[in-house]
Order: structure tokens, then sequence, then C-alpha cells
């Protein structure tokens, strides 16, 4: 276990240039105080858990204090917003501070969220709120302890300097760790500025550090745009399965590595609703829970679009049309999963869309009903469920195939609790309780915020005294709105 001043720094985005990212010092934040840290992100680094307690630790992702060895940088990309290009955005108020390697031979980035103006900050003041730097830190480690990819977050560090977004509200920087902090806009931003030289260094770069298996193939950039196309195809089915909603999901914010990315107005599911719409600036829905499969489509075919410098327009073609069956293959991998199958037939994805559109229409809660499907005997756990329906005679006829479907397995009961206690979630991070997290940080106390992301880095298992934290939402709770401003 390492101290903060132990850490060893390669920094390899930064050497690529400043065609790349502009050197930019952080701003600091006033009186910078721990929010929260997360002790698996620590981990990555290396660093003693204890550290966190040290004023260093606050200095040093608040801006105040830097290492030698760091180089701050601002990265210049551009990106798709909404489906409207737009040719410059960048790190506005992020920075790369620099790249850490641990002792496993990991890299990771250490990105400062709201440490003030760069050149890329438009009309912006750099700042990031308290907010929106707690519901980013509980959403990283919230899905990565469900087993999906994302970002991770070290720490959240508050302060007394204010900003001014509806009304008057508190800043903070988030410390967000990730592999690689490229996005698809970076590769845009070469593209429709005509630097393929540059371009090509990025390509090169990403594929080096980050697509190394692909370097063998016999067209390496055709097989790291695959590879990207999977992970993507990945992703996306553990978000439709796990009710995640990303909520912004433009090319600059879609990761490289087919990681969950660039956390804005996001929700969980609560009730399930194939329509819901977690972004209150998106009045069509372009990113709703459903159109998320879709769009991850339209996006990776604006990154081939970029990549038509280097790759035949018809393998990209043809690589593109990989992502849908790939989704569907791992949603319903997942789906069996969540509903305790262990083999697989045919029937099965109309099974899940069968339930879905019954859950849809009764208002079901979507966590829960897959949590309490795991209870023993089945058939007493869907009497219990039944009550939640409102089309009791349509959940009658689902819950008899489903019955019958887990009779045709052998052994469907042998371990079937576990089985699916270990795929389905008791405490997601529903938005009213991240909401109640965030009044009492903004009250000065952050200990509803250290315990919301204690449960949640263990969401599958039932922790004593947590009983709260499962609960659907109180009515206030269900339809809160998530100001897009942050
Ligand atoms: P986001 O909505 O956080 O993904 O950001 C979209 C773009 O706006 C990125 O280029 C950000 O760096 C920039 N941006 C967002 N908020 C601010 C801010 N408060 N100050 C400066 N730039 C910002
Ligand atoms: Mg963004």
């Amino acid at each position: 276990m390492k101290a903060l001043d132990q850490l060893t720094f390669d920094n390899r985005f930064a050497s690529l240039g400043d065609a790349f990212s502009t050197q930019v010092l952080p701003d600091p934040i006033a009186d910078p105080r721990l929010v929260v840290a997360s002790e698996s992100a620590m981990g990555l680094l290396d660093l003693d858990p204890a550290q966190a307690q040290l004023p260093l630790f606050a200095e040093l992702f608040s801006g105040h204090k830097l290492w030698e060895e760091a180089d701050p940088r601002a990265m210049v990309y551009s990106g798709h917003q909404f489906g409207s290009y737009n040719p410059r955005l960048g790190d506005g108020r992020g920075l790369l501070l620099a790249e850490v390697r641990n002792e496993r031979g990991e890299h990771w980035d250490l990105h400062l969220k709201g440490a003030g103006q760069t050149p890329y900050s438009r009309m912006g003041d750099g700042r990031a709120v308290l907010r929106s730097s707690i519901r980013e830190f509980l959403a990283s480690e919230a899905l990565h302890a469900l087993g999906i990819p994302s970002s991770r977050a070290l720490c959240v560090i508050g302060s007394s300097t204010t900003v001014w977004r509806e009304t008057r509200e508190s800043a903070a920087m988030l410390t967000r760790l990730a592999p690689s902090h490229v996005r698809f806009g970076h590769f845009e931003y070469f593209y429709y500025t005509k630097q393929p030289e540059q371009q090509r260094v990025l390509i090169d770069h990403v594929l080096a550090e980050h697509y190394p298996e692909c370097r063998d193939a016999e067209q390496p950039y055709l097989a790291m745009f695959r590879t990207i196309v999977e992970r993507n195809a990945e992703l996306i089915a553990y978000w439709q399965a796990y009710g995640f909603c990303h909520g912004v999901m433009n090319t600059d914010n879609m990761s490289i590595l087919g990681i969950t990315f660039d956390f804005g107005p996001f929700a969980f599911l609560d009730d399930f609703n194939a329509n819901f719409i977690c972004n209150h600036s998106d009045d069509r829905g372009r990113y709703s829970y459903a159109n998320q499969v879709p769009i991850a489509h339209w996006n990776l075919s604006a990154l081939a679009q970029a990549l038509t410098t280097v790759i035949e327009v018809e393998a990209l073609k043809q690589t593109l049309e990989l992502f849908l069956p790939l989704y569907q293959a791992h949603y319903l991998d997942l789906m069996r999963r969540r509903l305790g199958l262990t083999s697989a037939e045919d029937e099965d994805m109309a099974l899940v869309e069968r339930l879905l559109q019954r859950m849809q229409s009764g208002g079901v809660d979507y966590t829960l009903f897959f949590r309490r499907l795991g209870e023993q005997p089945v058939a007493d756990a869907l009497q219990l469920l039944r009550d939640d329906f409102i089309d009791l005679a349509g959940f009658d006829a689902w819950a008899a195939d489903y019955l019958a479907r887990c009779q045709r397995e052998a052994d469907n009961a042998t371990g079937r609790r576990e089985r699916m206690h270990a795929v389905n979630p008791l405490y997601i991070l529903r938005n009213y309780l991240a909401q109640r997290a965030i009044e009492a940080a903004e009250a000065g106390d952050y200990s509803e915020v250290r315990r919301l992301h204690q449960v949640l880095t263990r969401p599958f298992e039932e922790q004593a005294g947590m009983q709260a934290y499962a609960e659907r939402p109180p009515e206030w709770g269900k339809h809160l709105e998530i100001s897009c401003s942050s």
C-alpha cells in the first residue's frame, strides 16, 4: 500500500503533444474537504485507504497541490450532440492530471472534473457542482459493483466556493479514474478538422495502449473497431438488462473503451418503462431507455465515419452490422440469468418481452421484481409478485409459462436462490436515494453519501439495518426532475 507521494506516473497521452491537449493548471476551490472517497478505487492506485483522511488528499484532489510528475492537460475533442455535429468541445472543466501506473502494471488516468476554465470552456465557468459530483461518484462506483463496465470515481472534494447554476450552489471536484479518457469525439475532431496525420497518431496510441491484442490481426485498425463494437454491444446489454439510463449519449460522452462514461442526468429505472426519458432537456426522447440500443449503433456509425481515413468503408459497414445481433445475444443471456434460467430455448426472448410488457402496464418495480422472483419456492414467489400487476390474467398466463419453463430445466431449483440473488441486486442507486444524500451533503453532512456508497458497493448482499435502501421509492421520489446543469 502506498502513500500519496509514492505513486508512479507515466503520462502517455500528455506525451502525444499539444495537438491533442493543452497544458492548464487546476484552479483550486476554497476550503477543500473530503466528501467521500472510494476505498476500492484507491486500491487501483495501490493507495492505502487511510490516505484519504490526510489534508494532502483533499489538497491534491481540489487543485491546491500538484505532484511534480503530473502534467495537467485539457484534451481536445468534438462530437455529435443530440444528433448534430459540434466542431469543438474538449475538456471545458476537466483536466487529465496524470497517468498512474500501479503495481499490476495497469494505467489509470487521474482526471479532475470541475478544475476551472480551459481553452475549451466556451461560456462555462469550468466548475462542477457538489450535486452532480456526488451523483457521478455514486453511479460509477455502483455500476462497477454491479459488474457493469464504467469509469471509476476516486473521491469528491467539497468546498466553500460557490457557483451559479439555476441558483447559487457549492462547487466541488470529482476525481475520475479510467484507463483512458479518449472518446469517440476525439476521432471525430481529427477527422472533421482534416488532420489525418494527427488522427493516425491518436489511433496508433489507442491501439498500442488499449487494444494491444488487435495489433497482430491482419487489419489491426479494423480489428480494433470490431472490438469496440463488441464492447459497446455488451455494455448496452448491461444497461438495458439492469435498467440503467445514461441520458446524454452524445458521441463526446462515449468512451473508446466501451465503458460507461460521463454521467449527467442518468437514472436507474424504478418502475419498468421502456419509454422512460431521464434527461429533462431531451424533449423528443432521443436518449430514452429503449432508444439506447439504436443510439449506440448510431454513435458507432459516427465513429466509423471518422475512421474511414484508415479503414475501408465496406469493412466498416459489415462490422457495424454485428452490433445488433451481438447486443441481442448478450441481452438475452443476461435476462435468462436474471430469470434464473440456466439453459436456452427459442421462446426465451418472447418470455422476456411478455414479462416487460406486463411490468410496464402495471408500473412494477424493475429491480425488486427480479430480486423477489429469486425467493423459493418459485410458485410462492410468483404468487407474492402477482399483487404488483394490474392485468392479473396476463400475469397469470405469463407465470404459468415461466413456471413450466423452469420445470423443463432438470435442476432449476438447485441453488436457484443463490444463483438469482447473485445477479439480481437488492440495492440500486435510485434517484431519490441520491437526492436525499445530496441534500444532506449540501447542508454539510456527508454521512448519508458515505453510507449510501457503502450500501451500493455490495448490491447483491442483504445488509443488516439497510432495508430502507431496498424499498420502492416514495411517491415524491418517483418523478424527480434531475437538472441537466451540472
Ligand atoms: P457534458 O455535458 O458534461 O458532457 O459537457 C459537454 C461539454 O461542455 C464538454 O466540452 C464540457 O467540458 C463542457 N462543459 C460542461 N459544463 C461546463 C462548465 N461548467 N464549464 C465549462 N465547460 C463545461
Ligand atoms: Mg461530456
